[in-house]
């Protein structure tokens, strides 16, 4: 399969995300969280002008679950999906202006402790992941894709049977090293409080599965 290399500005914000000494790498979630919400939304506005689509409340939420024997943490939406070229234009290039301030920012300041302030979007999950698996699938789209990099050595797309529309992020959560601990991100109890913490504004219900005590 052909490796497609990150655009040049990606691969600098990429090389800061995966070294990123930064504290508050919990972050991402709320990334993902509210790109997720945003997906949502999409489909929630497109139902109100397209009588062909129907929006039940029901169908749409966004779920998060972590599995401590894969080391893997997914976050699901059931939001409006992304076609193939969305894919490669959206996780291949830093296309929109939330992450290109934050770069410009950087590069002035030079500083970790601000990335907080900005939206960083998905690339911020390779603050804790060592690898970042993407299936998606489009609305009114009958194939799905399966996105994956390692967010040093660009990225595959192929195609993928995913049987609902919306897209399923799964982060390989990076093995803990000296003064580095990631387990709070595998841990039902420690994401219930980051969630908590980041889905203030969220008007899609999250949902997590948690294990019977
Ligand atoms: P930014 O918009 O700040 O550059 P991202 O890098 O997080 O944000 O995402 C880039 C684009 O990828 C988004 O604007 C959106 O179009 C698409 N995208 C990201 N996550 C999702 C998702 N869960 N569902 C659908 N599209 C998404």
């Amino acid at each position: 399969m052909e490796k497609k290399q990150f655009q040049a500005e990606s691969k600098r914000l990429l090389e800061m995300m995966v070294h990123s000494i930064y504290s508050q790498k919990e972050i991402f979630l709320r990334e993902l969280i509210s790109k997720a919400s945003d997906a949502i939304d999409k489909i929630y506005y497109k139902a109100l002008t397209d009588d062909s689509i129907s929006f039940n409340k029901d169908d749409y939420y966004i779920r998060i679950q972590p599995n401590k024997d894969n080391r893997t943490l997914t976050i699901k939406d059931t939001g409006i999906g992304m076609t193939q070229e969305e894919l490669e234009e959206n996780l291949g290039t830093i296309a929109k202006s939330g992450s290109l301030a934050f770069k410009k920012e950087v590069e002035m300041q030079d500083g970790q402790e601000i990335i907080g302030q900005f939206g960083v979007g998905f690339y911020s999950s390779f603050m804790v992941a060592d690898k970042v698996t993407v299936y998606t699938r489009a609305l009114h789209n009958e194939e799905g894709y399966k996105w994956e990099s390692d967010g040093q050595d660009g990225y595959t797309i192929e195609p993928y049977n995913k049987e609902d529309v919306g897209t399923e992020i799964v982060i390989h959560v990076k093995e803990n090293a000296e003064e580095e601990n990631y387990d709070e991100f595998l841990d039902e109890f420690g994401l219930k409080s980051l969630i908590k913490k980041y889905s203030d504004f969220i008007r899609y219900p999250i949902k997590m599965d948690v294990t019977e005590k």
